[in-house]
């Protein structure tokens, strides 16, 4: 698959949904608006999550890939933005998988739940006491790029990462992604696929919309949670599937730049991302550009897990139909 088509492979939208879920109801797709003056302070300490839903032909069935996690990190985020939820992890699910099924998708999909403080009233911006939030759900057709062999290219980013104390990574917040975006513009301008970022340490944190590995002498390496990462349930699961299921050893601790260079494999994982081997960065040839032996069998694993091909991990997987 070339860059191309893999861009169009993950932002193909495909048409739009018959439903959407707003605090409580399901609203046409057309009926699904907001008040103009919500625009803006809204969005400030607006929250959300990614979740995919893996279509298994054979099956008839759509895989929702660890929505009670993504689901509970939606809750932590919102709790940091002093923002409550009117519902509870279990009525969400709920929700989402009636939703899901209300727009019939027989298809791989991509659900965005949206916390944020509705209304005109009270500005975004004020100190605010806890009170509720409003959460809107939408999902759309997305496509997969695993088994295609995607390999991708990074370059090493000139703008540093957020961190804790400044805008908390671990916080998946709309406004962090101001931070992401100007490093995914700068990496595309620069003709890579992705940019890397480092911490105000000066050490590896993460890509844009993914985080990452490197494999060295056989070891799989990952920055550790205070490298100013998410909180990546992707990366969870690929620690999870090297130690338990390949016999690999994962450790969590800083990553020097140069080690970049040098290392045997290098890949991305995230929701959005999927898992995608890099072939070079800034320019300097990973392993020997392919994908590697580990990245391979991993992706391999990864691909039929999610999808249900694989029957084991049945608990990662929520079912609609
Ligand atoms: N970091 C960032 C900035 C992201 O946007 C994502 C995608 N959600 C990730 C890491 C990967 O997180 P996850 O595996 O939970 O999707």
């Amino acid at each position: 698959m070339s860059t191309d088509e893999v861009k169009d492979t993950l932002g193909a939208m495909g048409s739009d949904p018959s439903y959407v879920w707003m605090s409580g109801e399901l609203v046409a797709w057309d009926d699904a608006v907001v008040h103009a003056s919500t625009l803006g302070w809204s969005a400030i300490s607006m929250v959300f999550e990614g979740i995919r839903g893996y279509w298994n032909s054979e099956e008839e069935q759509l895989n929702i890939f660890h929505l009670d996690l993504h689901l509970e990190r939606l809750l932590r985020s919102m709790k940091v933005m002093r923002m409550t939820s009117p519902w509870s992890v279990a009525e969400l699910k709920r929700t989402i998988v009636d939703l899901v099924q209300a727009n019939e998708f027989r298809d791989d999909i991509y659900i965005q739940p949206l916390a944020y403080f509705g209304g005109s009233t009270t500005p975004g911006y004020l100190p605010v006491s806890e009170r509720p939030g409003d959460i809107t759900i939408f999902n759309r057709q997305i496509g997969s790029v695993l088994g295609s062999g995607q390999i991708t290219s990074c370059g090493v980013s000139s703008w540093t990462r957020i961190s804790d104390n400044v805008m908390p990574p671990r916080v998946k917040a709309i406004a962090n992604y101001q931070n992401s975006r100007y490093v995914a513009d700068e990496s595309s301008r620069h003709g890579y696929d992705f940019g890397i970022i480092l911490n105000p340490q000066g050490k590896v944190s993460e890509i844009s919309y993914a985080c990452l590995y490197i494999v060295r002498d056989g070891v799989a390496i990952t920055p550790p949670v205070s490298a100013g990462i998410l909180e990546s349930i992707t990366r969870d699961v690929v620690r999870h599937l090297f130690q338990d299921e390949l016999g690999v050893q994962v450790v969590e601790r800083d990553i020097d730049r140069t080690e970049l260079y040098i290392a045997d494999e290098v890949f991305i994982c995230g929701t959005g991302a999927e898992l995608q081997a890099v072939g070079s960065i800034d320019g300097y040839q990973i392993g020997n550009g392919g994908m590697g032996p580990l990245v391979s069998q991993l992706e391999q694993l990864f691909h039929d897990i999610v999808r249900g091909k694989d029957s084991r991990y049945p608990e990662w997987r929520s079912g609609v139909y």
